[in-house]
C-alpha cells in the first residue's frame, strides 16, 4: 500500500550549479541553462499555491553571486516558508550576511563542518581559513537566534572524524546534524564512498549517538538508520527522509527531482509547483510504493518506513527501485 501522502518534510533548491563534494571551494561554472530571475519568481509563485508551508532549504554556492538571492529569501518569507540558506562555502561570508539573513527573516542556515578540528576540516575542504570561518558563522547564526544546521559527509576518509563532529555540533547548540553519505557517482565513484561494512558500523554508531544527542540527526544516503531507533515499524513511525519521501529536489535547471543524488526529473518547477509533482508524479508516488521495491528491499518489514537510499540503488544497478546494496540487514520479510 502506498503510505498517505504529507508534504514533504523538506524542499531543497538548488539555486547555483552544485560543486562535487570534496573539489574545489570555488562556486562551479555557471550553466547556461540555469534558471532566469522570471524563471526563479514563477518557481517560489508556484510553490505558493499550495497550502502546505515545508521548509525550503536555499543550496547556493556563493549568495553574492546571484543578484536576484535576496529578493527570492524575501519572496518565500513573505509567502510563509520558513527559509533556511545552506551556502556552499564558509569564506565567501561573515557574520555581517547572518545579520542581514536575520532580519529578512530567514529561520535558520546550514553549515558545512566536515572536521573536528581546523587541520582536518581545512584539508578536507580544500581551503585553510574554512574552519575558523564556518564557527563564526555557526556563533552567529545561533545568537541571532536562527536555527544552526551542520552539514558533514560521512566518507572514508572523513569518517574518523564524526564522534568529534558530534560533540562539536552539541558545542554550537546546533538543532539539526545532516550526515550525508555520498553517492557513487562519477569519479567519486572511487574516492569518497565508504564499503557497506564500514557504513553500517558508522550508522550503528550514529544511531547510538541519536539516542543522547541534543539535536536531530538526519542521514542522508543511509535510511536504514531508523530500523535502529525505533523499536519497529509500525503505522506510528514517521519514515526516513530517503530521495522522494519526504524530500524533493529542485535542480538549478528547474527540474523537479527526488533528490540531488538521483538524477530523475519528474518535471519542470517552473511549469508546475514542486509540492504538487511530489504529491501526483508517477515517478515520486512509484518510489513511495514499497510493492515496486526489489531485492531485499522489496521483502524487508522495514520497507515501507525506510525503504533504502533510491540513489545508491540506481547508482549501482541503473534502476531506482532496486535493493540498496549498502544495507546488510538480514530482515525477515
Ligand atoms: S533492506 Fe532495504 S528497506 Fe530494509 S532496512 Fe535495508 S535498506 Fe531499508
Amino acid at each position: 500500500m502506498i503510505p498517505s501522502v504529507d508534504p514533504p518534510r523538506v524542499v531543497v533548491w538548488q539555486l547555483t550549479p552544485p560543486r562535487a563534494p570534496g573539489g574545489s571551494l570555488r562556486p562551479a561554472a555557471r550553466d547556461p541553462l540555469e534558471l532566469t530571475a522570471r524563471e526563479r519568481r514563477q518557481v517560489v509563485r508556484a510553490l505558493a499555491r499550495s497550502r502546505a508551508r515545508p521548509p525550503v532549504v536555499l543550496a547556493v554556492g556563493d549568495p553574492a553571486e546571484r543578484p536576484d538571492f535576496d529578493a527570492i529569501v524575501e519572496q518565500l518569507v513573505d509567502r510563509g516558508f520558513p527559509t533556511v540558506i545552506a551556502p556552499g562555502a564558509s569564506v565567501y561570508l561573515s557574520s555581517r550576511a547572518i545579520r542581514h539573513w536575520a532580519d529578512m527573516g530567514v529561520a535558520g542556515v546550514a553549515l558545512k563542518l566536515d572536521g573536528a578540528t581546523a587541520s582536518a576540516h581545512d584539508r578536507f575542504a580544500g581551503a585553510p581559513g574554512t574552519y575558523a570561518a564556518t564557527l563564526v558563522l555557526a556563533r552567529a547564526t545561533v545568537a541571532r537566534g536562527m536555527r544552526l544546521t551542520v552539514r558533514s559527509m560521512a566518507t572514508r576518509f572523513s569518517a574518523p572524524e564524526l564522534p568529534g563532529l558530534s560533540v562539536m555540533v552539541a558545542k554550537l547548540s546546533a538543532t539539526t546534524w545532516v550526515v550525508q553519505f555520498p553517492i557513487p557517482r562519477g569519479r567519486l565513484a572511487r574516492s569518497l564512498p565508504m564499503g557497506a561494512p564500514r557504513q553500517a558500523r558508522v550508522v550503528a554508531w550514529l544511531a547510538a549517538c541519536a539516542a543522547q544527542a541534543p539535536f536531530e540527526i538526519m542521514a542522508l544516503g543511509a535510511p536504514h538508520l531508523i530500523r535502529l531507533t525505533h523499536p519497529k515499524p509500525d503505522g506510528q513511525t514517521v519514515p526516513a527522509i530517503r530521495d522522494g519521501q519526504g524530500l524533493v529536489y529542485i535542480d538549478h535547471r528547474g527540474q523537479v527531482c527526488p533528490s540531488a543524488d538521483l538524477p530523475l526529473s519528474a518535471g519542470s518547477a517552473v511549469q508546475r509547483s514542486a509540492l504538487s509533482l511530489y504529491r501526483d508524479a508517477p515517478l515520486f508516488r512509484s518510489l513511495r510504493d514499497p510493492a515496486r521495491l526489489g531485492g531485499r528491499c522489496g521483502t524487508c518489514v522495514w520497507h515501507a518506513v525506510c525503504g533504502g537510499s533510491r540513489a545508491r540503488a540506481y547508482a549501482a544497478t541503473g534502476s531506482a527501485w532496486a535493493e540498496d546494496p549498502h544495507c546488510l540487514a538480514q530482515w525477515p520479510s
